[in-house]
């Protein structure tokens, strides 16, 4: 039993083959997956995909690297998509220094916003954090009762913990594989276990043995394995802890 915690099937990437790869999911164990939104067209795209596909559940929101384009009316459009019953959450947002694809007042304005409406329509943010983690840990104070997850962790251990001692999850994807990645296995050590989920960010991040080939949903199994030999954890009890995580962070009800 496993979940993709997030991960970007409905992106042109899978156009050829979208119905394969989510069969290739099942066929791996998958229970769910999180089809996440990083604007308003791609919201859209998610919720589509959830509509039609009992595996995928959506997130609605708006990347910092397409905080620059917002419209005006995006908080209200976002609200009207979070309406339907499977959207289970509200990003990806968040801040991203290392890319600075949009000016840094403007993330932040778009970032807190929207963990407004999170808070507002009580639902988990998701967030996507690069090179700022301490600011966005303090923007997060500033939205009390706000509740969530860190997507794609590439921080330091003590960074891991400015969000698990905020009760958030930490996401890992499968850079967590990757020989370089020393500093992200020590991270993933000290997440405690009801906190701890995995993550494809496909089509990116393919792991190890996979790397640098298009990722998809079923490869999710490769970082949970390396997450288990990392914290010395059994595979199976892993897959299924994070998968329930999942569920229980994003409210999300199996059917029977
Ligand atoms: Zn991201
Ligand atoms: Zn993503």
């Amino acid at each position: 039993m496993l979940v993709d915690s997030h991960g970007h099937v409905s992106t042109k990437r899978f156009d050829g083959d979208r119905d394969e790869v989510l069969a290739r999911a099942r066929a791996a164990g998958l229970v769910a997956m999180l089809d996440v939104g990083c604007d308003l067209p791609s919201s859209r795209a998610s919720l589509a995909l959830a509509e039609r596909d009992p595996l995928v559940w959506a997130t609605v929101g708006v990347h910092p690297h397409e905080a620059k384009e917002v419209p005006a009316d995006f908080l209200e459009q976002l609200r009207a998509l979070a309406a339907h019953p499977r959207v289970v959450a509200i990003g990806e947002m968040g801040l991203d220094f290392y890319y600075d694809h949009s000016p840094r007042d403007e993330q932040r304005r778009v970032f807190r916003a929207q963990l407004e409406l999170a808070r507002e329509l009580d639902l988990p943010a998701v967030l996507h954090v690069r090179d700022a983690y301490g600011e966005a840990a303090e923007i997060v104070d500033e939205v009390p009762g706000v509740r969530g997850v860190s997507h794609c962790f590439t921080g330091t251990a003590a960074e891991a913990e400015l969000y698990w001692r905020r009760g958030f999850g930490v996401s890992f994807t499968g850079v967590v594989t990757f020989k370089s990645a020393e500093q992200v296995r020590e991270a993933a050590k000290g997440v405690p276990p009801e906190l701890l989920l995995v993550e494809t960010d496909c089509p990116f991040m393919a792991p190890v043995p996979l790397r640098g080939k298009r990722c998809e949903p079923a490869h999710v199994v490769h970082t949970a394995r390396m997450l288990a030999e990392v914290r010395g954890e059994d595979p199976d009890v892993l897959m299924r802890r994070t998968a329930e995580n999942a569920l229980r962070i994003f409210g999300i009800s199996l059917p029977a």
